[in-house]
């Protein structure tokens, strides 16, 4: 019988910056490949994906709008269109390996993926598929950590699972401060009134408003995403 695991279905959340590592490019094949290794070791285990991809790493609509008379909306929609290159980039490096993957997006592109349909979504995952979100929440002034947050509750999801390029959430800087200290838990309340830049106050608050759990851990330590799916400790849990 199946061994089980801390968590059937989880919300893996990969940023823009995760995906471009030390890549002169904007993705590193290497990175893509590693997730879809890890990814493919635990839907093995019957472990039901879904990944919320970003866009950090080609576009960031905050850091355009303004400079060159770019408004925010016209800005936030090229980031989202970001998010999309990302997402086909991931899905055809996971089917190379034959793990089935479905890009869904969050305004239609029909030629390219299929749109966001719950229901189907969820029916992907039932049967062992890999279901990619793209395009964010489809609106201007939102992050993928939001988009990360709603689809987890959507699809009844039990944990944001958000890989970076740190091995957590720290007492202060670590790049400025050697001593700085990594949390290994921390509370709703903690990350909103210490204002951690761990994830946007909305994606936060979504999240403690549906107790789901995050997971903050580092993509680039191999065997972690594994681990994170697993249900394994690793970075830093934030809940309660
Ligand atoms: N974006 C948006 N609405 C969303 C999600 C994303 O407008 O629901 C845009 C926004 O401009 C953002 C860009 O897409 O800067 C890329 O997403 P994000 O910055 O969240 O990517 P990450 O930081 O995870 O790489």
């Amino acid at each position: 019988s199946r061994q089980s695991y801390k968590w059937q279905r989880v919300l893996l959340k990969v940023s823009g910056e995760a995906l471009a590592g030390d890549h002169k490019q904007n993705i590193d094949p290497k990175i893509t490949m590693a997730i879809a290794r890890e990814v493919a070791s635990v839907t093995r285990l019957g472990i039901e994906v879904a990944i919320v991809v970003g866009g950090g790493n080609i576009f960031r609509g905050s850091s355009w709008a303004g400079s060159s008379g770019l408004d925010r909306s016209s800005a936030d929609y090229i980031g989202m269109l970001a998010t999309v290159m990302n997402a086909i980039f991931l899905q055809a490096t996971m089917e190379s390996i034959g793990i089935p993957t479905r890009v869904q997006t969050a305004f239609r592109m029909s030629e390219v993926a299929e749109p966001y349909i719950r229901r189907r979504a969820v029916r992907h995952l039932e049967k062992g598929r890999v279901v990619i979100f793209a395009a964010g929440t489809g609106n201007p002034f939102f992050t993928t950590d939001t988009a990360a947050a709603l689809r987890c509750a959507e699809i009844n999801a039990e944990v944001v699972l958000k890989a970076t390029n740190v091995d957590g959430v720290y007492d202060d800087d670590p790049r400025r401060n050697p001593n700085a200290r990594l949390l290994e838990t921390l509370t709703y309340q903690e990350v909103t009134s210490k204002d951690l830049s761990v994830m946007d106050m909305t994606a936060v608050t979504l999240c403690q408003e549906n107790n789901i759990p995050v997971v903050v851990f580092n993509l680039s330590k191999p065997g972690n995403i594994s681990k994170a799916i697993k249900g394994e400790r690793v970075g830093t849990l934030i809940g309660g």
